[in-house]
């Protein structure tokens, strides 16, 4: 077992859970998220729901986060609208935030159980997308 146990960012899981509490609407918006980026600022975001496949709230963060010139995150945590609590990432944005920040922390678990652990804790044998871009020469 490789996983390591990490401090848990209590002040993100609030920042998401408050994002989820005040901005989710609908079924457009059901899922927030809140990131640390490296330089210790928060930054959230909103899911946006679509059938044709719109992002989770970890990918709209993403750009988000680019938005305001915050390119390394160092952990994300999701919160679920109606009091759900912390939802863990999908298989689709392990796989993006893996290939984004190979070095990020994920916040998991529910209740008192919550803890830190890594992306590629998560993705166990996985497919680094960098690994494969092989020049054509
Ligand atoms: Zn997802």
């Amino acid at each position: 077992m490789t996983t390591q146990t990490h401090h848990v960012d209590h002040e993100l899981i609030e920042a998401a859970a408050e994002v989820a509490r005040t901005r989710c609407r609908g079924d457009n918006h059901t899922m927030a998220a809140a990131a640390r980026a490296r330089d210790g600022r928060i930054v959230t975001a909103v899911n946006a729901y679509h059938f044709t496949g719109g992002p989770c709230a970890e990918l709209v963060l993403i750009g988000t986060a680019a938005a305001q010139g915050a390119y390394e995150l160092d952990t994300i945590v999701a919160v679920g609208d109606r009091d759900r609590g912390v939802v863990p990432p999908c298989g689709r944005c392990r796989q993006v935030l893996l290939d984004y920040f190979p070095a990020l922390k994920v916040i998991v678990g529910t209740g008192d159980r919550v803890r830190t652990v890594r992306i590629t804790d998560l993705l166990p044998e996985s497919y680094v997308w960098a690994d494969h871009q092989l020049d054509a020469e």
